[in-house]
């Protein structure tokens, strides 16, 4: 039998009571690691969390936590090479493709310690200025922001074990927040694996990180009034947690990302073969193969004028025809696997769903798997759909398939685009092509209110920009109505969640004193 990854809760590092299940390399099939997380003492785990962990960490200064978390990001960049090898085998995902999570969790982790070091020595947030509440002055009212004094629970999808960790651990611990983590089962060891490095470290102070690894029955049931819970996960499951009474009845503050169908969208007036479509047909090939398409933020649909839609659709085709898919531990594969035959399984079920409403225009199955047992792997090759009737087709607009799909669709004229758009009913995000700063910025304003973000390709940005669907932890994360209403990131605001806003009414002097 394999190894039992342990827990860390209360301090300590702890077994769960049985043998656990198995973590499994989804290319070769073969079983990791197990988890388990039975018979845990949660309520005293989380209490030790609250009491030691917060009472620690609120006693520092945000200078001091940004400090911290600095010491994090060193410590974890020291041990990327384990880290690489651990979400090669149990995520099955290329080097360039395990960066994303490893590098993009280090960063930010090292982002938000140099936001620490600008808010200084203080252990509280100014929100705002005083107003005044008598007509001499002589009384006021004032805002303040001051660190929660529960602990941040996070229950984080499979697709990001490093990055889902760490893009919501460094504003908390930054906020002086625990953190409890839940890493999903099926890639639970990646995440393990950091926290485990840093505690062992030594540098954060007890109690102010833990990691569950499974599913601890009665997760939900240990939260109290003033812990905070961040749900990364599919529409499901978040529907399950928003009727749980933690939430209705003990007003745990919940923060939800879930899916999306995220857009990629060429405006009018480009040429086939103009800067804008290659960037557009470019970003979209890329979305659709960045870990097999399991990203949150994956481009799903594609809309470019309807004259464009054969020339989008050869070019794209094109692209994804040379994408080599298999064994990420061969150095000629581009493309690895998806996570678990779960996944894999869901997304052939999936693709029959959307088939019924698209044409395939280039069929990932023609791609030969390099390396790698079709019988075993969990490998899929990257197809592009097409539907050249948007308004009709409510699947493609409505259901998340996980992996490497995409479905190309034509629009007759902007507003016609635009609504399409927004038939996603909510996204993370939303890509714009194009040539003209008016026409791009008129469109982002149009569609700022159903996304969290709204990322613009011109040809001037073409070696800058970040990429449609990398998180930047400057800028704000999560989306509204089906993406989940949640807020992410975007700097100081990610702050907001972990604190909580009270208004002080007192004497001048007072509220001066109050915070910087
Ligand atoms: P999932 O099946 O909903 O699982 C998400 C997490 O919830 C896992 O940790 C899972 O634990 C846990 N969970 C499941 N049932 C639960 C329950 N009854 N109570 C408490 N926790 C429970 O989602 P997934 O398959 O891991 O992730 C894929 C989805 O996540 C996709 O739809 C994707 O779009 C979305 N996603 C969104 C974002 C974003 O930022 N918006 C980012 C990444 C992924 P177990 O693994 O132990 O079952």
């Amino acid at each position: 039998m394999t190894d039992l990854l342990l827990n860390h809760l209360g301090g300590k590092w702890v077994a769960g009571r049985d043998s656990g299940s198995g973590l499994f390399d989804p290319v070769l099939g073969t079983e990791l690691v197990r988890v388990d997380s039975t018979g845990l003492d949660l309520n005293a785990g989380f209490a030790f969390a609250r009491d030691q962990g917060g009472g620690a960490l609120r006693s520092l200064t945000y200078r001091q936590r940004g400090e911290l978390l600095s010491q994090v990001a060193k410590l974890l960049q020291s041990n990327r090479d384990a880290y690489y090898e651990i979400a090669c085998a149990n995520s099955g995902t290329v080097k360039n493709d395990s960066a994303v999570d490893i590098e993009g969790a280090i960063y930010t982790v090292s982002t938000y310690g140099k936001l620490g070091a600008a808010l200084g020595d203080h252990h509280a947030l100014a929100d705002g200025e005083a107003q005044p509440l008598a007509k001499d002055g002589s009384f006021g009212s004032r805002h303040v922001q001051v660190p929660s004094r529960g602990l941040a629970l996070f229950i984080n999808a499979f697709n990001f074990p490093a990055w889902g960790l760490w893009e919501k651990a460094a504003p908390a611990l930054l906020s002086g927040v625990p953190v409890v983590a839940k890493p999903a089962t099926a890639t639970a060891w990646l995440a393990q694996r950091m926290v485990k490095d840093v505690i062992d470290a030594g540098v954060l102070p007890a109690g102010a990180l833990s990691v569950l690894c499974g599913s601890p029955t009665g997760l939900l049931d240990a939260l109290q009034p003033f812990d905070v819970l961040s749900f990364t996960g599919s529409a499901e499951t978040a529907a399950l947690i928003r009727s749980h009474a933690a939430i209705t009845r003990r007003s745990v503050r919940l923060n939800v990302e879930a899916d999306s169908l995220n857009a990629a969208l060429l405006l009018p007036g480009e040429a086939a073969g103009s800067q804008a479509f290659d960037l557009l047909v470019k970003e979209v090939v890329r979305e659709m193969t960045v870990k097999s398409g399991q990203k949150c933020t994956a481009i799903r649909r594609i809309f470019v004028p309807q004259e464009l839609f054969d020339a989008a659709a050869e070019s794209i085709s094109a692209r994804l025809a040379a994408v080599t898919v298999g064994n990420p531990r061969n150095e000629s594969v581009r493309m690895g696997a998806l996570a678990s035959r779960t996944q894999l399984t869901g997304f052939h079920d999936g693709l029959v769903h959307l088939r019924q409403q698209a044409e395939l225009l280039h069929d990932g199955a023609g791609h030969a798997l390099i390396d790698a047992d079709p019988a075993v792997a969990c490998c899929a090759g990257p197809t592009l759909l097409g539907c050249r009737d948007g308004d009709r087709a409510d699947r493609i607009h409505d259901v998340e398939v996980f992996g490497p799909v995409a479905t190309l669709l034509p629009y007759r004229n902007r507003d016609h685009a635009l609504g399409l758009v927004r038939r996603g009913q909510g996204s993370l995000v939303t890509s714009l092509y194009g040539s003209d700063s008016g026409a791009l910025a008129a469109a982002a304003l149009e569609l700022a209110d159903c996304h969290g973000r709204v990322h613009v390709v011109s040809p001037d940005v073409a070696a800058s920009h970040t990429g449609h669907g990398n998180v930047m932890p400057q800028s704000l994360h999560g989306g509204p109505g089906r993406a989940g209403g949640g807020e992410e990131l975007g700097g100081l605001r990610a702050l907001n969640f972990y604190h909580r806003r009270a208004a002080i009414q007192a004497g001048a002097a007072v509220l001066g004193a109050l915070a910087p």
